[in-house]
């Protein structure tokens, strides 16, 4: 009894549950299906690479909707804009506020993965204040050759 009860309430959830939702981060539609775009193809995009997708894929035309989106995810944790690139990737979730990835980037087929390592982070927090700088916000990326590529 108990279980059936945990059942059918997980299913009202899932079924009202509106779609553009990531966690709890509301997307408008446009912002959602650059998300998704820019998920399936799990690789660092740069602007007008993804807008060319977009192009074929859904018929997209308007440039500044693939902009704006694009800074609004980047603003709700939900892209990260890699410095080094000005690529785009997506996250598969919002990313915690202060929260910081070393970024590995592939320069060869532009494959990225993330780590996250607080130990690191807090080393190079503790030695920008030996220093005198009070970091404000991080961006780690190593330029890289993938395991593909190798
Ligand atoms: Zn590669």
């Amino acid at each position: 009894m108990m279980n059936i009860q945990e059942t059918s309430q997980f299913d009202y959830e899932h079924q009202h549950k509106p779609e553009p939702y990531v966690g709890n981060c509301y997307l408008t539609p446009n912002e959602h299906m650059v998300h998704k775009a820019l998920l399936s193809v799990s690789k660092a995009m740069k602007a007008y690479e993804l807008l060319d997708y977009l192009r074929e894929t859904e018929g997209v035309r308007a440039a500044p909707t693939v902009y704006r989106a694009l800074n609004a995810l980047e603003e709700k944790g939900l892209v990260y804009r890699l410095v080094s690139t000005q690529q785009f990737i997506a996250r598969s979730t919002v990313a915690k506020t202060g929260e910081t990835c070393l970024v590995l980037i592939c320069d060869r087929c532009g494959s990225v993965d993330m780590i996250e390592d607080p130990q690191i982070i807090s080393a190079l927090d503790a030695n920008a204040a030996q220093v005198k700088f009070a970091v404000r916000s991080r961006k780690i990326e190593f330029v890289t050759t993938c395991r593909d590529c190798k």
